[in-house]
């Protein structure tokens, strides 16, 4: 294994340059909303991917959600060939990060580093994967000149907000396409002993069950929108969220909790608007005549996308049925299908093998509760062979105080490393 203890020693030898670049990308604050910087996290991630001899473009996603004059949706895609035709191996990781919120103890861009942790918004999901990737494709461009194929390295917007201002639009210009991308690592915090075959799948919809205003002193001649709600939310109560109960996956979803299928109302609203703050006087006597709901239903790769949709109108329908002057509409507001990566595919199999050579265990298999940007490579892109593995925890994702460990990095940097040299230089250095 003379070729892996190469690579190990060349990502350990670039440690000071892993935590350098992490420090950088945290400190370039990329927050979404609205979406700033991002020209300038593409434009450091493509100088150095450019001294290095990869063909860069810097990529605006016109037109798509949230993208102005103001805040541009920029995405970098790094692309280097190698001596001969062969497979394509892309890194991509997303280079915005969400907001900041309160109670952090230190600079959430100051990229601090303490005890072998980088601190930051953004050092788990995802900029210290990012740098992984980078250094893992320098450590083994250094080591291994003679590849097959080509590597590529992108840097993507939004994907906190959906993603489609960075993979949906590049997958739609075609940058995933399977002729030209052949294996997808995604390096997400999942930790470095674990690959993430994909995720559960999504439907947001909005319910709004109708009434008539009128007085609040003679409810009877008004509908109460609320009371309608009411009756829904007792109806999901008996018989909707036993059965989802009921659902269980063959999915290896983490946590266990979510390996079924789930239901969550985001919201509700009815009546009267709430009042400002400040506002001292009473509310207002009405009859409510509007009521919405939002529910999440996060759904089974062995689930049928329609029959997901066909519980919810059943159920409104048997309230109905139930209850005179009631009358509702729902509307869909977002969908993801479910999309779980074969455990036989070229690119599981192979980091697999790398993580049990680095760390001397065998890799863990799990499915993600919520969705990533892999949703848009397998359905825009139509690309299969995708997964997401990257250093650190996803519980700290999102949190004040967010951290990488050094040592994680290095160590997913080193299976990505070992990973490249599987997939574009088979059979080379093995003694
Ligand atoms: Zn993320």
């Amino acid at each position: 294994m003379e070729w892996d203890d190469r690579l190990t020693a060349a990502v350990a030898a670039r440690e000071g340059e892993l935590v350098a670049l992490t420090q950088d990308l945290i400190r370039i604050p990329t927050l979404n909303p609205p979406g700033r910087n991002y020209r300038e996290i593409c434009e450091l991630l493509a100088a150095r991917l450019e001294a290095r001899g990869f063909t860069v473009e810097l990529v605006r996603a016109h037109g798509a959600p949230a993208d102005s004059d103001r805040y541009p949706r920029w995405n970098m895609v790094a692309r280097r060939e190698g001596a001969r035709p062969g497979d394509c191996v892309h890194f991509n990781g997303h280079h915005d990060v969400v907001e900041t919120g309160h109670g952090w103890t230190v600079d959430p861009f100051g990229g601090e580093l303490r005890d072998g942790r980088v601190y930051g918004r953004g050092a788990c999901d995802m900029k210290g994967g990012i740098a992984a990737s980078v250094i893992a494709a320098e450590a083994f461009l250094d080591t291994c000149p003679d590849f097959a194929g080509a590597l590529e390295i992108s840097a993507t917007a939004d994907e906190e907000s959906g993603g489609y201002g960075g993979v949906a639009y590049l997958a739609e210009q075609g940058y995933f396409d399977p002729a030209r991308v052949q294996h997808v690592i995604i390096p997400e915090p999942l930790n470095k002993d674990r690959i993430c075959l994909g995720h559960r799948g999504v439907w947001w919809a909005e319910i709004e069950t109708k009434g008539r205003i009128a007085h609040g002193s003679m409810p009877f001649l008004g509908e109460c929108a609320v009371r309608h709600m009411g009756a829904v939310l007792a109806e999901m109560e008996a018989t909707l969220f036993p059965l989802l109960a009921s659902k269980h996956t063959e999915m290896p979803v983490v946590p266990e909790g979510a390996r079924q299928s789930t239901l969550n109302i985001n919201a509700i609203h009815g009546g009267e608007p709430e009042q400002e703050e400040g506002y001292t006087g009473l509310p207002a006597p009405c009859v409510p005549d509007r009521c919405r709901i939002t529910i999440d239903r996060r759904y089974l790769i062995e689930e049928d996308p329609a029959e997901v949709k066909a519980e919810v109108s059943a159920l409104m329908e048997r309230v109905k049925a139930q209850r005179p002057g009631f009358s509702y509409e729902i509307r869909e507001l977002f969908e993801v299908r479910p999309t779980m990566t074969d455990r036989e595919a070229p690119v599981v199999t192979t980091v697999a093998a790398a993580i049990e050579r680095v760390l001397a265990r065998k890799a863990d298999f799990v499915v993600s509760p919520g969705t990533y940007d892999q949703k848009h490579i397998d359905r825009i892109g139509r690309l299969k062979n995708c997964i997401a593995y990257g250093p650190g925890i996803l519980d700290l994702a999102h949190q004040p105080d967010e951290w990488v460990g050094v040592q994680d990095m290095r160590d997913s940097a080193t299976v990505m490393a070992l990973t490249l040299a599987d997939l574009l230089a088979p059979g080379q250095g093995r003694g």
